[in-house]
């Protein structure tokens, strides 16, 4: 790897912390050093406190921050001196560590140290960096992992044997540093955990830690160990309802909807198909603190009940070696490896499942690896056991609260990229759902630039492109759960003697047809949903009341209405609700130029401002107005109502 060091970037990052955000930053680009909140920086700066006087303040990544992107606020003042003194306690149990730290700090307000922090005090050196780098990972993951380690660095690196972070692997540094570091030293390795690098300058600090994790590169490569070969997998054989079914399982297993994400690019496909695989994915993750986020091992195949059952002997086993009360987290798998779907990533949101799929992407390599140099070996699995169940993440489940109510669920809107459409995005977005927007419109691709948003263009009347969006949509959430049927065209107004064969024709193939393809094509998958199916239909005030000059569009919204209401009588066994919405004169959506508002006020004799508010409640109606009680006819309020059609129009003469 090369340093991605720059004289002008580093430059424009002024202040007493400013070269330590900015190499803190060149860290987390790269990502087979660290990834998703691992890793961590430290610098320790003299500063003068109130009283004039001058004290060490040890400048610590605080928890919940990223290395890419960390700020001079994402960095923890901390007391150096008496963070020194903390290592030298006989004992202190993690929970009141964290205490210890937090009460330390010199900031109200900042984040919380990260748990390492004791680590980067001991260490004599000004800045710190702390990396989990894949390289070191293989080499110490292979036989006489250690030895290696030690013929690669000598005595440029103190080695640590592993053990979990935390207040004892900071006590044993602090014992065990000054013994085997010599004049030359300028590293630490942790096995089967990382790497740490020190300097006197931010510069320097960094550059040897590119320069020590080359040395493992260059290592493999001498070893043929680096050129990761991962086969030539058969053609894959995705069928949608396979991960629909595999979701909900695996959803009904863990209590609650969770989201997949499946991945069947080369590298995870040919992993899957490995004749060696049980051997290799079996033994434990990379590092041990992926567990939280990835279970002790993932799911070989699709029975989800098998690996419950694995899951609750590991659990059996490992607690009564821990001795003391935990309680057992849902036995479902977080990631599964399957010879026809790859890769499946498993999470209770979509950046959680994507996370998952990063760090697998990484552990397959370090796996490789490993084994290229005679066999991987994951740790003992006690090691993954105590981070998975560790006070400290106990105390969070503890705390726990509840998610917003979509939480692991998935929403499609049709004509997502405006309007109404657009409205309910955000709606079930606000509510926790990840979000499938399809619109003809390309825009929708990238309107959206968030993990839990999916936009496809897609047009509706073509049968085939539903189907290849909902591939897309499976791949990337595993399923759909909540239909909003919101796509439809508004033609010209004309008389019906003068309606164009063709005009009529377009507004029922959007406006009912499409609709039909897509409540078809969905159908299975809102079958699977681990809380039942839920369909919303925008229809219009033109059903129950249609205006004259408006025949096509009035005639295709009624057919779509008797469509939903055949659908609700059809599909209640499938334990699906379909419902509708009626809402009229809906001002904020494309349809509605201020050249046609105007025009349609003075048609009326009224002020536009008066025509926006000209209903029983004198109240206009927004996009929002509408998406809004669109997702709540999808939550728990209307659990026991189907084909219901509600009005959304500030009150109509017409309709009451
Ligand atoms: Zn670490």
């Amino acid at each position: 790897m090369k340093s991605l060091w720059s004289d002008a970037e580093a430059a424009q990052f002024t202040g007493p912390l400013g070269p330590r955000v900015y190499t803190s930053r060149l860290l987390g680009r790269d990502k087979s050093l660290v990834l998703h909140g691992g890793g961590n920086t430290s610098v320790k700066l003299r500063e003068k406190n109130l009283f004039g006087e001058e004290e060490d303040v040890l400048y610590v990544k605080g928890s919940g921050w990223d290395l890419e992107t960390i700020e001079p606020a994402g960095f923890s003042p901390v007391t150096l001196a008496y963070v020194r003194r903390l290592a030298a306690l006989k004992t202190l149990p993690d929970p009141q560590m964290v205490n210890e730290l937090n009460t330390h700090m010199l900031r109200a307000g900042a984040p919380s140290p990260s748990v390492e922090t004791i680590l980067h005090a001991i260490l004599p050196h000004r800045y710190v960096d702390h990396t989990h780098a894949d390289a070191v990972l293989s080499v110490s993951n292979a036989p006489d992992g250690e030895k290696r380690i030690r013929e690669i660095y000598g005595e440029r690196v103190v080695v640590i044997p592993y053990i979990m972070a935390g207040f004892d692997l900071a006590a044993y540094c602090a014992r065990e540093f000054p013994k085997q570091a010599k004049g030359n030293t300028v590293g630490m390795v942790l096995l089967s955990h990382g790497i740490f690098s020190f300097a006197d300058d931010a510069r320097t600090s960094y550059e040897l830690m590119v320069e020590l994790v080359s040395m493992a590169e260059e290592y493999l490569a001498r070893k043929k160990a680096w050129h990761v070969d991962y086969g030539s997998p058969k053609g894959n054989s995705f069928i949608r309802e396979d991960v629909a079914k595999l979701r909900r399982a695996i959803s009904d297993q863990a209590g609650n909807p969770l989201l997949l994400r499946a991945n069947d690019s080369p590298r995870f496909l040919g992993f899957a198909q490995r004749p060696d695989l049980e051997k290799l994915a079996l033994q434990g993750p990379a590092t041990p603190d992926h567990v939280i986020r990835t279970k002790p091992f993932p799911m070989i195949g699709r029975d989800v009940a098998a690996y419950a059952r694995r899951y609750r002997e590991y659990f059996e086993k490992n607690i009564q070696k821990a001795g003391g009360q935990k309680t057992m987290l849902d036995a479902a798998p977080r990631m599964a490896l399957d010879p026809a779907l790859g890769f499946v990533a498993v999470g209770r949101t979509a950046k959680d499942a994507a996370i998952v799929e990063d760090l697998y992407e990484h552990t397959i390599d370090v796996i490789l690896r490993a084994e290229a140099l005679g066999g991987w070996r994951a740790l003992e699995q006690k090691h993954t056991f105590d981070i998975e169940y560790w006070d400290l993440e106990q105390a969070k489940l503890r705390k726990g609260g509840t998610p917003p109510v979509f939480t692991g669920e998935v929403a499609l809107v049709t004509g997502a990229a405006s309007g109404i459409g657009k409205a309910c995005v955000e709606a079930y977005l606000r509510r926790g759902a990840a979000v499938v927007g399809l619109d003809r419109n390309a825009a929708i691709e990238t309107m959206w630039q968030r993990p839990d948003v999916l936009g496809v263009t897609c047009d509706l009347t073509d049968a085939k492109a539903i189907h290849l969006a909902l591939d897309k949509a499976i791949k990337r959430f595993g399923g759909v759960d909540m239909l909003v049927l919101n796509a439809g065209i508004f033609p010209a107004s004309q008389a019906i003697q003068d309606i164009a064969a063709e005009s009529w024709r377009s507004a029922m193939a959007v406006n009912v047809e499409a609709n039909l393809l897509v409540m078809q094509a969905c159908h299975p998958l809102l079958k699977l949903a681990p809380r039942t199916g839920r369909i919303v239909v925008i229809g219009s005030k033109n059903v129950p009341a249609p205006g004259p000059g408006a025949a096509a569009y009035s005639a295709s919204k009624a057919a779509l209405n008797q469509l939903a209401r055949v659908a609700a009588l059809e599909w209640s066994k499938d334990g699906i609700r379909i419902n509708s919405l009626h809402p009229n004169q809906v001002f904020d959506t494309a349809l509605w130029t201020d050249a046609v508002l105007a025009a349609r006020a003075k048609a009326y004799n009224l002020t536009v401002e008066q025509y926006k508010k000209n209903n029983l409640l004198r109240q206009e109606v927004s996009s929002k107005d509408v998406a809004e009680l669109a997702a709540e006819m999808c939550g728990p309020l209307f659990a026991k109502t189907t084909a219901s059609q509600v009005p959304v129009d500030g009150g109509n003469e017409r309709v009451v």
